[in-house]
């Protein structure tokens, strides 16, 4: 407090938003750490300098790979999330100071072009990230990290090629507030979490390789904040709130006093979920809901674990087939569904078969699409469309899941399904791969696993009934049930007033789904988004929902939401909200 107005003398409050990265509220001392600027010489060499140059690059080169090696062997000392984001990437980083087209384009400069190697560096790294940058897809974050990656290998190149330093965590107070610039992924798994309380950046996105490993890491922190650099003093008082991406610097003592008011919010809330993690999940009049988590990626599996969630509603295959050349095998995917099934422990896991369109890009799939590629890719080939029209990569598919299936409980579900056609095939498809995998004596589940289906399309809403013969299980996707219900783009903002899964129009699709379900005895769940918003707990339960997936962290306070409630109270406004005008009353029904 003293030093709160020791400063306060010398500076006014001043408040900087950015974006919220890693959640928590932390007040400390602001600490820079800024990385020296780095210069490099223009001068041009002639051919007699070039063999000296190249041997000053191998040099360089040597040393960062070394550097890189020190750094993997530091992950065995950070949580296992952050392990996972960190180890491909220092591979990425790797194979491109070894035969790739960085190294070469640098060559090249150095030998055809006469550049010194640090001007060849520079410019040839800048190059390929402009390169990358204006590629014509639509993964603009994809695009932005994979041009971040090529830059911070030149970076480091140029560092060991003109000896200047790295930025130096050394000499931080303890629960010091961090201020850097930028804060590359290397640079984060340098940093102490229990000496760090807090990270702030002027550049830096949400979706970053670094902001994955702050969250895993714990450090509540914002990124992106412009204009906090200018404006810091080293020393100064500081407030981050990691949930809302605000910064108060110097703050008043009115601030102060609101910021550990929230933090002692904080930790009742997390008392109160941590005691959850062991209660059943029913509502007040003891009626089960099952909890389920979606998995997207496979470091967040650790995390699924300790969410208390009873198995995985929905796994998104699609990560097995991103960011690379050639489509996985069949080995290769069961090795990854065997894992996973295996960490279940017994709790069963809904592995959806790769869900390939609209706004999911994967590019090793390019040679089964359409040439020139589809005008409306939202309303083409995707999902399990693609995968009929090329049964191999189904097959491939199916075969894996039905080996990693003899390692636990699995359901196999499909995407985009609008008529029960698609499902009898695949059901063929899925006899013919049971039937070749037992001929060959390999170990697989004993029965077939269920076979389900995402309700993602009016079509699938209307023709529920003759579905629900066809198909074990029903999953609503509320994501894309709503952008083809309400004909908006998904990825349109709930504030555009277009794309909103509480319209009445997606309400009344889910309780047609939820009755037929009822009705021809097969369970239905909601895997979208909307199963994890705790306002929306009351709604689902009473349209008769019994099941919800979600992100692994919103199971606590969905659990919270459901033990809340009794179903008598849930259908009344379910009701209601069922014959509201739009999503705006719903919300309003929802509040009170
Ligand atoms: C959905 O559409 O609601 C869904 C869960 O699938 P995805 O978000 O992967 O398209
Ligand atoms: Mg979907």
């Amino acid at each position: 407090m003293k030093l709160i107005s020791a400063a306060q003398t010398e500076h006014a409050e001043q408040r900087f938003s950015g974006h919220p990265v890693s959640p928590g509220i932390v007040i400390g001392p602001l600490h820079e750490a800024a990385e020296p600027a780095l210069t490099i010489s223009y001068t041009k060499i002639v051919a007699a300098d070039v063999a000296a140059e190249l041997a000053r690059l191998t040099d360089a080169v040597g040393k960062s790979r070394k550097q890189l090696e020190k750094l993997r062997g530091r992950l065995a000392g950070l949580p296992e999330n952050s392990q996972t984001e960190l180890e491909p990437l220092i591979d990425a980083y790797l194979h491109m100071l070894g035969a790739s087209r960085l190294m070469r384009g640098i060559r090249v400069r150095v030998q055809e072009g006469l550049q010194g190697a640090e001007a060849a560096v520079h410019d040839e790294a800048e190059a390929q990230a402009e390169a990358i940058l204006a590629l014509k897809t639509d993964d603009r974050e994809g695009r932005q990290r994979r041009a971040d990656e090529v830059r911070e290998i030149g970076r480091r190149v140029l560092r060991n090629l003109t000896r200047q330093p790295f930025r130096s965590f050394g000499g931080l107070p303890q629960g010091a507030i961090l201020l850097a610039d930028a804060l590359r992924p290397s640079d984060a798994a340098l940093i102490q979490p229990s000496l760090v309380a807090g990270i702030i950046t002027a550049e830096g996105g949400a979706d970053g390789h670094t902001a994955v490993m702050l969250r895993a890491l714990g450090i509540p922190a914002v990124l992106g904040a412009t204009g906090v650099l200018e404006a810091a003093v080293p020393g100064m008082i500081v407030i981050i709130d990691g949930d809302a991406g605000e910064i108060i610097l110097n703050p008043t003592k009115a601030s102060f006093d609101a910021a550990t008011g929230k933090i002692g919010e904080i930790v009742r809330n997390k008392r109160e979920l941590a005691r959850l993690h062991h209660l059943p999940s029913h509502t007040r009049d003891n009626v089960a809901v099952l909890l389920q988590a979606n998995l997207e990626l496979p470091f967040e599996l650790p995390m699924i674990a300790q969410s208390g969630a009873q198995g995985i509603g929905l796994l998104r295959s699609e990560f097995i087939f991103m960011n690379r050349e050639s489509l996985p095998d069949e080995d290769t995917q069961t090795e990854i569904y065997q894992k996973i099934v295996a960490a279940m422990d017994g709790d069963p896991v809904t592995i959806r078969v790769l869900d390939w369109g609209s706004d999911k890009e994967v590019e090793a799939l390019s040679p089964y699409l359409p040439e020139g590629g589809e005008p409306n890719p939202a309303l083409g080939l995707r999902g399990v469309r693609l995968l009929l029209r090329h049964p191999e990569l189904l097959e491939t598919q199916l075969a894996a899941i039905l080996r990693a299936a003899a390692a636990g409980p699995v359901r196999i579900m499909l995407p985009m399904v609008s008529l029960a056609r698609e499902v009898t095939e695949v059901r063929g498809i899925l006899d013919k791969v049971w039937r070749r995998l037992k001929r060959r004596g390999v170990a697989i589940a004993e029965k077939r696993p269920p076979l389900g289906i995402m309700i993602e399309t009016p079509a699938a809403v209307m023709m529920a009934r003759h579905l629900a013969v066809a198909a074990d299980f029903f999953a609503i996707g509320t994501n894309d049930l709503t952008m083809y219900t309400l004909a908006a783009d998904r990825s349109l903002p709930v504030g555009a007033k277009l794309y909103d899964p509480l319209e009445p129009a997606v309400l009344r699709m889910i309780h047609v789904t939820t009755n037929i379900g009822a009705d021809m005895g097969i369970p239905v769940s909601i895997c979208g988004e909307l199963a994890s918003r705790e306002q929306a707990v009351p709604l689902l339960l009473g349209m008769g929902i019994r099941q919800l997936s979600m992100h692994g962290n919103a199971v606590p306070r969905v659990k919270r939401a459901v033990r809340a409630v009794s179903i008598a109270h849930c259908e009344a406004i379910a009701a209601a909200a069922l014959n509201a005008q739009d999503a705006d009353e719903v919300r309003e029904i929802l509040r009170g």
